[in-house]
């Protein structure tokens, strides 16, 4: 379902992500574990071309995003192409980003009605599903502000489902949450996960990676160092690196 081979991307002289090569199956959970600066939101964020990247190439769901071949030449994407790509790839991000004049509800809706051209009625009914999906059945028409941050980002989780996405990009889904709330969004996560989508989730709760995830990543300066299944990556780590990082966050 993904395919990144020798991603490279640079910040002006800074180089941030230098040859990252990973595959995804089509089902697959993946967590991204990594110390502050090794690249892992850059490399999200290249998987729906919220960045451009300098060389490579990423496959989701056998297209190249970002990026079309005409006569031997690459040219970037624009506009409605890339929004194209975008619409089957949800994202969630550390910090909700919910608008807040709308209600959960309406959240929920607005990728359905402006990207997918569903019907206002129809919205709204699968709306509510999701939201009674994430566990907020009564809360549809309540605004963030009238939310604790771990329903808010079960909004977030129920809007990247609206559009009946492919393939899901978590960001620290539960780093800006206090620690009391963090269970309930690991465990949404975890049902969305159950359901067979595709997952990129980058996190730092090892706990969660060693249950959910299907391969684990380590990335460190800007490449992957180690990756595998859980049992071998959290558990018999091959790298240095690798065992030095766990034993700080464990
Ligand atoms: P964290 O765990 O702190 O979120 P990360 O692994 O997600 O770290 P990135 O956010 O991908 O790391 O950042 C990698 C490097 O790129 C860092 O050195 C960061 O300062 C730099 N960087 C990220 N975004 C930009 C940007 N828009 N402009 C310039 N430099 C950036
Ligand atoms: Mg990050």
């Amino acid at each position: 379902m993904v395919s990144a081979e020798g991603i490279r991307k640079s910040y002006g002289r800074l180089p941030v992500l230098n040859g990252v090569s990973l595959e995804i199956k089509t089902g697959e959970v993946c967590c991204l574990l990594g110390p502050s600066g090794a690249g892992k939101s850059t490399l999200l964020r290249c998987v729906n071309h919220l960045e451009s990247i300098d060389g490579g190439q990423l496959v989701v769901d056998g297209e190249v995003i970002g990026y079309r071949e005409k006569s031997g030449k690459l040219y970037e994407m624009h506009g409605r192409d890339i929004a194209r790509q975008r619409a089957s790839i949800g994202m969630v991000f550390q910090h909700f980003n919910l608008y807040p004049h709308m209600t959960a509800e309406q959240n929920v809706s607005l990728a359905q009605v402006a990207v997918h051209q569903q019907g206002k009625v129809e919205a709204r009914n699968r709306s509510r599903e999701l939201l009674e999906r994430v566990g907020l059945g009564s809360k549809a028409g309540k605004y963030p502000r009238q939310l604790s941050g771990g329903e808010q980002q079960r909004v977030a989780i129920a809007r990247a489902l609206a559009i009946s996405p492919k393939l899901i990009l978590f960001d620290e889904p539960t780093s800006a949450l206090d620690p009391e709330l963090v269970g309930e969004v690991l465990e949404t996560i975890r049902a969305v996960a159950s359901e067979g989508i595709t997952m990129m989730v980058v996190t730092h709760e090892i706990g969660f990676a060693r249950e959910v995830a299907d391969r684990v990543v380590f990335m460190d300066g800007g490449v992957v160092v180690e990756q595998g299944p859980p049992g071998e990556v959290l558990e018999a780590p091959a790298e240095g690196r690798t065992r030095a990082f766990l034993e700080r966050v464990l």
